[in-house]
């Protein structure tokens, strides 16, 4: 059985069984923030057990690295219409060690581009299109700082309401441990 074939057959099981009845809940978030944070494999049962977060409690943006890159992406998006339509009061983004993105060289994923049949002139048509796709795809070198600015970056948004608190932390993948890196009481 192939991967889809898998999920579709659990998932049968699982609607028939009524398996969803304990993860009854709103929209709204019990705990009234948002959540950004990377989408590695080692956070997603750890994240929720190690910051006490169950279904409900909070809205979960993800992406790669808990980077907030585009002042107008979908990821800004995203936060604006948790604080603005669902209730949410304070937004945390917690990066995390070992990340792929750190270190991450637009070289070698370009590379493997090339490898999968993207061609030079495929590369070629975006960057004449304006877009800096090296800078696009680089990582970043320090996860305290990536976080730091990623914190800055959604505190300082023009659309952002000013009271809203905006904490920056890194979380360890194996064990959970949280490190703070901004207290977002007190910016
Ligand atoms: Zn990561």
């Amino acid at each position: 059985m192939r991967l889809l074939e898998e999920i579709l057959d659990f998932n049968e099981q699982f609607v028939e069984e009524k398996k969803y009845e304990k993860y009854t809940t709103t929209k709204l978030p019990n705990k009234k923030m948002v959540l950004l944070t990377c989408m590695d494999t080692r956070l997603v049962e750890l994240l929720p057990k190690a910051l006490n977060v169950k279904n409900g409690d909070v809205k979960l943006v993800k992406n790669a690295g808990a980077l907030v890159t585009h002042p107008f992406g979908s990821i800004m998006r995203s936060l604006l219409v948790a604080v603005y339509q669902l209730q949410a009061e304070e937004v945390l983004i917690i990066g995390h060690h070992d990340c792929g993105m750190s270190g991450m060289k637009p070289d070698g994923i370009m590379e493997s581009m090339r490898k999968r049949g993207k061609s030079e002139a495929a590369l070629d048509t975006i960057t004449y299109s304006g877009v800096d796709v090296k800078e696009w795809l680089r990582g970043f070198e320090n996860v305290e700082e990536s976080v730091a600015h990623s914190v800055k970056m959604v505190k300082k948004h023009p659309l952002m309401p000013d009271d809203i608190p905006v904490h920056g932390l890194v979380i360890h993948p194996s064990t959970g441990k949280l490190d703070l890196v901004v207290n977002g009481y007190e910016n």
